[in-house]
């Protein structure tokens, strides 16, 4: 790979993961040693060496770390005693699965208050910390920099059969848009921001399955009754029937809050 090449993959994997682009920098004197006669094969070694660095980086260096400065990871598969895990396995490859100690330990509580009404419910986050740092925003979230901020995955059911699913229609968990009733009840008609995408074309994509609101509902009250705040666009806030002081529109200029809930403590 070329030095430029090597730049953009640092400055994509910071941007991705905050500290992926500073382990690739750091391997780079053990990349180096591998010389081989194929340009391919030395590319593909190079790759699975930084790979498993980056592994071991993921479920033993960083959590390690990261608990010094106060971040601890959330859990990568849900357990009897905490029912919570990410929608994807990409968000913990990641390390976007970061948050205090504290905010961890009310999510787990929501986790189990909720599989006390649902025997085998598990509670699914998405993007919640990066490991280190205060004021180091997990983009596209501006506000995900403390620590405290986790959104979470909507439950979902067939249409038709209303036979529920425990995985989101969209890989990632994010993107399919509950849409209002009618444009009326639509906030931020005509207002545009960069922040607020509505991703049109990708709404057919599931249009197999519809938002599981008896499941939601209690999620959200749960998260009403312990969070500091939590943020749902107006129209769901109405639909499921949770109205709350600390219940909130998040305005129109961030990410719709229509396809998943943000909480924070
Ligand atoms: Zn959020």
């Amino acid at each position: 790979m070329t030095m430029l090449g090597y730049g953009i993959a640092v400055l994509l994997l910071t941007m991705l993961t905050q500290v992926g682009g500073l382990v690739l920098l750091l391997s780079l004197p053990l990349l180096n040693l591998i010389q081989l006669a194929s340009c391919w094969q030395q590319s593909v070694l190079r790759l699975g060496v930084f790979l498993l660095v980056y592994a071991l980086c993921v479920f033993v260096i960083v959590p390690k770390l990261a608990s010094w400065g106060g971040r601890v990871p959330l859990l990568c598969t849900a357990t009897a005693d905490a029912p919570l895990r990410p929608a994807n396995f990409g968000y913990c490859l990641l390390m976007r699965n970061y948050v205090t100690p504290d905010t961890k330990a009310h999510l787990v509580r929501v986790a189990q208050q909720f599989r006390q009404h649902y025997p085998n419910g598990t509670v699914r986050y998405l993007d919640a910390n990066f490991p280190f740092m205060n004021g180091f925003p997990l983009l596209p979230h501006l506000s995900h920099k403390d620590g405290r901020k986790v959104d979470l995955a909507y439950f979902y059911q067939r249409k038709g059969s209303q036979e529920s699913v425990d995985f989101s229609p969209s890989w990632h968990g994010y993107w399919f848009y509950e849409q209002p009733a009618s444009r009326q009840k639509a906030a931020c008609t005509g207002q545009k921001s960069w922040l607020r995408w509505d991703f049109e074309g990708l709404q057919s994509r599931y249009a197999a399955y519809e938002i599981d609101a008896e499941r939601t509902r209690a999620l959200l009250q749960l998260l009403v009754a312990d969070a500091q705040k939590v943020l749902l666009e107006p129209h769901l806030q109405v639909r499921l029937g949770v109205q709350a002081a600390n219940l909130k529109f998040q305005g129109c200029r961030a990410a719709r809050h229509d396809d998943h809930i943000h909480a924070q403590w």
